[in-house]
């Protein structure tokens, strides 16, 4: 058997199932005579079938992870929302709050520092503590929800 003969045959097996009947009787006479092509058949017969199977597992692979990947930024996504709902809301009421609260707040305030006789720099100092101290409970108060919330997030997954 000549080279040509060899190379032809691997030509015929790397076409796989589009040989006609001739072609195919051909190779199968030249494989059942050769050992060197009939190795290269099924090497070759292994690697079709390893990459027929591949793109299925790869598919289903592929789409869980996609669909982890998708879940996991819905959940960021809702929890982002959630926080900033929050921190809108706490801003909201403690800016009414404040509003509404200021003026009587200082003029009591005023009101105090008058009858104590203590210097307007004191009830005034006063009347800044009391009007920051509750801005600082809130924001506390909203970091540790924050943090509640990431948490339950992170357990659920
Ligand atoms: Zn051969």
């Amino acid at each position: 058997m000549t080279r040509d003969k060899h190379d032809e045959a691997r030509e015929l097996i790397a076409l796989g199932e589009g040989l006609s009947d001739a072609q195919q009787t051909w190779l199968w006479i030249h494989l059942d005579g050769c050992e060197a092509c009939r190795l290269y058949a099924e090497a070759a017969n292994g690697v079709v079938r390893v990459l027929r199977s591949l793109p299925l597992a790869a598919d289903s692979r592929l789409v869980r992870a996609t669909q982890m990947r998708v879940r996991f930024h819905a959940s960021r996504l809702r929890e982002t929302r959630e926080r900033l709902w929050l921190v809108g809301m706490a801003c909201l009421g403690v800016g009414l709050s404040a509003t509404l609260t200021l003026p009587v707040l200082w003029r009591l305030f005023a009101w105090v520092g008058e009858w104590a006789n203590v210097s307007s720099w004191v009830w005034q100092a006063g009347f800044m503590f009391f009007f920051i101290a509750p801005a600082l409970v809130v924001s506390v108060l909203l970091l540790a929800r924050g943090t509640h919330l990431t948490n339950n997030g992170e357990h659920s997954r």
